[in-house]
Formats: C-alpha cells, structure tokens, sequence
C-alpha cells in the first residue's frame, strides 16, 4: 500500500476528551476513530490488525472443531426475560419500535444460541458440538474511559459448546483452554497472559480468566510467576490458595486486563429453554453447556498498552498491518524516487506485505510517523542506498539497526512468506 493514497492520516494529538493510552495512539496513528464515548469505528489499518487476530482465533476455534455461524445482534425481549436478564442485566441496550414492541441489542447470546440449538438437537447422538461466531457486541457500560479495552460496542468471539454431561464438558473445557492459550501465545503476549482463577462459573467453584499485566487493566490478580499461576482478587480464599498449593505470600498483586473468559455454564441456560435430549433409555435429559468469550479490540488494545513504547505502537509480527515499512528518502530526485518504486514492487511480488511511505515529507516527519504506526521493520531507502547497494532496516521493537544489501534484503523478509 502506499501511504500517499491512504486516505487516513497520522494526527499530532488524540481527541482532548481521551484519556486512554491505547485509544490515544490509536486514534493518532490512525487505525481507528472515536465516535463517541466508548465507541470506536476501525480505519483501514486497524481493520487489518483486527483482521490479522480474528484469522488465528478462527484457525484455533476451527482447530478444536468449532462451527462458525453468525447470529442476529437484534434479540426478541422473551428471549432475556425467560433467563431473568432483561431486567437482571444492568448494561443491556432495550429499545422498542414505532409499534412499541421490545428489543434487546445482543449483550452475549446465550439467549440466542441456547434455543437455536433446540431445533437440531434431538438424542444423545447429536452432542457434543460446539459453535461459534465473531460479532459486535452491546453493553451500556457505565464507565468507557479505557479506550477500544471497554466499548460500548465491541468485536467479541463468543464460543458455545453442548455436551450431553459434566464429564464431556469437562473434558472439552481443557480443549478449550490450551487453544486460548495458543491464541495468546500467536497474537504475542503469551509471556504476560496468565490464566486466572475466577469466582464462580454457575456450575463449578471457578470460571477461568485468561489476564494479560498491564497497567491499563481494570483487575487486580495475584500472580505466582514461577509457578505460573493467577488468582483473581475475588477468589482469593485460603481454600482456593490451598488447592492451588501456594500461599497468599507467594503471590504477587499485580494490575492485569481480561482478555477472555471461560465459564461452565452447567444448565443454567438448557434449563431456562428446556434444552433437553433423550438418552439410551428415551429419557429426557438437560443439556450441559459451557461459554467461551474473547474481546478482539480488548486484545488488540492490551496489546498497544503493554508492548507501546514512548515513540509509539509496537507490534508483534504476527498481528501488525503491514510486515516492513518502506520509507524512501530524497523523493524529489526522481531517479531515487524510481529505484525506490522498484524496490517495493519486488518487495510485493515476493509477497511480502509492506506499506510505503510514498509521500513528499522530511525524513524526520516519515521517521516519527513510522514509530507511532509501530510496524516491525523499517527499511529506508535513499539516495545512498541507490549509490551504495545498501538499506537501512531497523528492528521497531528493539531499535536494533542492520545494513543489508538488496539481496540480503528479499532473503530476511521473504523467508518466512514463500516456505
Ligand atoms: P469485564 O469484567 O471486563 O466487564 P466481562 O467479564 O463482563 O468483562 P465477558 O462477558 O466475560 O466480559 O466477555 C468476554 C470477553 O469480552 C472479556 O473477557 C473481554 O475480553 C471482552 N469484553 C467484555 N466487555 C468488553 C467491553 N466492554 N469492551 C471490550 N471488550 C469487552
Ligand atoms: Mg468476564
């Protein structure tokens, strides 16, 4: 892509009403946009993150043979008030048409999917399964003041299996958990995400959260680093630390951000739907259920929040828009202007994604751009690189600089794309 024709632009300062870190270098580097409070729309470059952390949590979803679907965000009222949560939920949206009939805006769909499945399950045969889906959701949260970390509208995958007893359920649950932490590993904060002990699922003493540190996090947990072990602040009962084998001094408190959670969900919702099969013996049976969330911009902005340094946002390769910046110097001269062309055309033939900096700037401007933007290797091209055969490429996370001929240049970036 080149940079001269994204229509977005880097901005100088945030809106004075963000007081976010995330939202603020987001909002600056364009990839994305406030439209009020708590609510974010995706620019160009952001989209191709969120894109980039949707593609490894559908391979992981899929992965553990999860269906994918897409559910209606408009959800009939009967639905929440047969589960008590058209009152019961406190950041549920209501609102109500011309003819005065009531809707709810999809806060979660257990509502939705726990019916559904009604239709299409019938014996024992038809379990277990699981489906899922990656939609926006709606929640009138009451402070929205951590940038895309609390939407009102945000993008969650919400994942729900069905299991015809507490043994299945179990035994997918652990499923479950090693492709969350797969995902966390992918997106790149495998090393800081902490899978974490939460008060109660409705079924079983602990639902589990999976807690990335970062100082941007609403949550306080107790981490055991070594043993690689987390207990939410609310769970931190002498029982709980006993089970766990470890002691309240060993733990450190330390500020952390949900990035997803995992609840057995047990018959809470089965029952308020009637959700039943028939066993060997023809005899109704409740179906078991467990629910499985992550928020992608969550993620996406603990990301920005935990690995941003003061020029700006840092990615880790695996969810950045655009692998190498290419940012060419001495514009005006047009024969470095051409050779410079040429060198991102060969750069994407080879498929290696690379975003341009076309544009007629002062180097500095390109150079403080290119941090705030954050993608992971910066390749300078000048008129010396022409004169010389040689490229500036710098490392954004570390700051590490190498120089490197232009054949050196296609080997580092292409290895991975083209084996
Ligand atoms: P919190 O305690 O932070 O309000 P929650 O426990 O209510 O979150 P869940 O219902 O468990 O959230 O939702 C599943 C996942 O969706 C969370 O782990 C989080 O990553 C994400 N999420 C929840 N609420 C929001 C929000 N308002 N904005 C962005 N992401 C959210
Ligand atoms: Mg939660």
């Amino acid at each position: 892509m080149r940079q001269s024709l994204l229509f977005t632009k880097t901005r100088k300062e945030a809106p004075a009403d963000e007081v976010s870190k995330n939202a603020e270098l987001l909002i600056r580097a364009g990839y994305v946009h406030k439209e009020m409070a708590g609510v974010y729309s995706y620019l160009p470059l952001g989209l191709s993150v969120l894109s980039k952390i949707e593609n490894i949590i559908r391979e992981e979803m899929n992965a553990i043979g999860g269906q994918e679907l897409l559910l209606s965000a408009l959800h009939p009222k009967e639905n929440w008030v047969a589960t008590g949560r058209w009152d019961g939920l406190d950041v549920l949206f209501k609102l109500k048409d011309a003819a005065d009939h009531d809707y709810a805006l999809g806060a979660t769909h257990e509502e939705i999917i726990t019916p559904l499945v009604q239709d299409y399950i019938s014996s024992y045969r038809d379990l277990p399964f699981s489906t899922y889906q990656i939609q926006n959701k709606f929640r009138a949260e009451l402070r929205a003041k951590s940038g895309i970390l609390r939407g009102r509208e945000f993008i969650m995958k919400d994942l729900y299996s069905f299991h015809r007893d507490q043994a299945d359920l179990d035994r997918f649950y652990d499923i479950a958990t090693e492709a969350y932490k797969r995902i966390f590993e992918r997106v790149g904060i495998g090393d800081r995400t902490f899978f974490t002990y939460a008060s109660g699922g409705t079924f079983s003493k602990y639902s589990h959260e999976f807690q990335t540190l970062t100082d941007a996090g609403e949550d306080i947990i107790y981490v055991n680093k070594e043993k690689g072990i987390a207990v939410n602040e609310e769970v931190l009962e002498e029982e709980t630390l006993n089970n766990l084998g470890v002691k309240r001094d060993d733990l450190e408190a330390i500020k952390a951000a949900e990035v997803g959670n995992i609840f057995k969900l047990g018959t809470k919702y089965s029952g308020a739907f009637n959700l039943t099969y028939k066993d060997e013996n023809g005899d109704a049976q409740p179906v078991i259920m467990g629910c499985y969330g992550i928020g992608l911009g969550r993620l996406m902005g603990v990301v920005v929040e935990s690995l941003a340094d003061e020029k700006g946002i840092v990615w880790p390769e695996a969810i950045a828009p655009y692998k190498v910046h290419l940012v060419g110097l001495n514009s005006d001269d047009s024969e470095v202007k051409d050779f410079t062309d040429g060198i991102y055309l060969s750069l994407k033939e080879r498929g290696v994604e690379v975003l341009y900096d076309d544009r007629d700037l002062r180097a500095g401007e390109k150079f403080a751009d290119s941090d705030l933007i954050g993608i992971p290797y910066r390749v300078v091209v000048s008129k010396r690189s022409k004169e010389e055969g040689k490229f500036e490429v710098v490392t954004r996370a570390t700051g590490e600089t190498r120089m490197l001929t232009e054949e050196e240049l296609y080997g580092d970036f292409d290895s991975d794309e083209n084996t």
